[in-house]
């Protein structure tokens, strides 16, 4: 049941909804097959600014329906964001011609309406997607590349900048940008959860033997892979356990290719650790064996699986500083040691 309010809300929307069906208030009016409002729910988690509609949109009158919006919608998916449950509206509600950006006239005229829809539906966080959308809500000052790592605000709203799917159509590499700043976005939103950490081991607990592999993969620039935890939040390099059957190498590789999307070949041996700790979530202790190798990347492109939300390529005192376990540093400090006495 809905409260009062919310039908205002609601009924306030609706109507905006309908002024954009009839508007002539900018000449993009004249060439539209329809006009498109946007959709989504009242007290969305996430309202995303778009720039205008394109062919297909302009064709349904709804947002976001094109191969941009098939781009959204992987990036939804893979931020565990619902579409069902996002605002989607764009800067201009007009297909400009020949989808050209927005004149700055069209966003002045068409700007009522989306501080109306976010009035309406007062979202947690909001989503300018491309320079069009960040300037047209924040004012013309902003540069995307600036403010994209930042939490902004419209009010007590906060903005968060990233690029337009539609710029991922011309420039594939942009894609791992515009997921992981959703992930962000979906932290934002989520419910807070209380962080887990491993701890130092615990006298009475079972105990579970592992062996793990894992790489310290070097690029072209001399620089390592490090990945970002989204559980723990911490920096570390890419590992995981050995299945039945196979070798440290072959895990070595599967691990890297499955957490990171990089194909790798193995240079060497790093180093072996061996170290124990408590883990909450299963109340046991881990004794646990991890070999190193040293790998360059063969192919792919840095992808992130879902349970790291970021991945950077760090020179050796940045991943000294990011990496959060000293064997982690000691893998690291090993392998620009022998990339230092022998250069690939
Ligand atoms: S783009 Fe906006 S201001 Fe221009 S005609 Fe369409 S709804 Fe009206």
């Amino acid at each position: 049941m809905t409260s009062p309010e919310e039908d205002g809300r609601a009924t306030a929307l609706a109507a905006t909804a309908s002024e954009i069906r009839a508007c002539t208030r900018c000449p993009l009016h004249a060439g539209r097959t329809n006009a498109v409002p946007g959709e989504g729910p009242l007290d969305p988690p996430v309202f995303i600014v778009g720039e205008a509609p394109g062919r297909e949109e302009d064709a349904s009158g709804r947002p976001f329906v094109g191969a941009a919006g098939r781009i959204l919608d992987k990036a939804f998916k893979d931020a565990g964001l619902r579409r069902q449950r996002v605002f989607i509206t764009n800067v201009v509600k007009c297909r400009p011609p020949g989808n050209r950006a927005p004149k700055a006239e069209e966003a002045e005229a068409c700007r009522p309406y989306l501080f109306a829809q976010i009035a309406a539906v007062r979202p947690k966080v909001i989503v300018t997607m491309g320079t069009t959308g960040l300037r047209s809500l924040l004012g013309p000052g902003h540069e995307l590349k600036a403010v994209r790592s930042k939490v902004l605000a419209l009010g007590e709203t906060p903005v968060v900048a990233t690029y337009h799917p539609a710029a991922v159509l011309y420039n594939r590499a942009l894609e791992k940008d515009l997921r992981a700043d959703l992930r962000r976005v979906a932290r934002l939103v989520a419910p807070a959860k209380p962080r887990v950490r491993s701890q130092s081991p615990k006298k009475g607990k079972p105990s579970v033997t592992t062996v793990s592999s894992g790489g310290v993969v070097v690029d072209a620039e001399g620089r390592i892979l490090l990945l970002k935890r989204a559980d723990e939040e911490i920096w570390c390099l890419p590992k995981g356990t050995v299945e039945a059957g196979e070798s440290l190498e072959k895990t070595a590789a599967r691990e890297i290719l499955e957490e990171a999307g990089l194909r790798v070949k193995l240079l060497r041996p790093l180093l072996t650790i061996h170290y124990g700790y408590y883990w909450p979530p299963k109340d046991v202790n881990y004794d646990k064996t991890v070999a190193y190798f040293l790998a360059e990347p063969v192919g792919g492109r840095l992808e992130l699986e879902g349970g790291f939300d970021e991945g950077r390529w760090a020179t050796k005192a940045q991943a000294l500083r990011l990496l959060h376990w000293k064997n982690d540093k000691d893998v690291v400090v090993k392998a620009f040691e022998i990339l230092a006495s022998s250069p690939r």
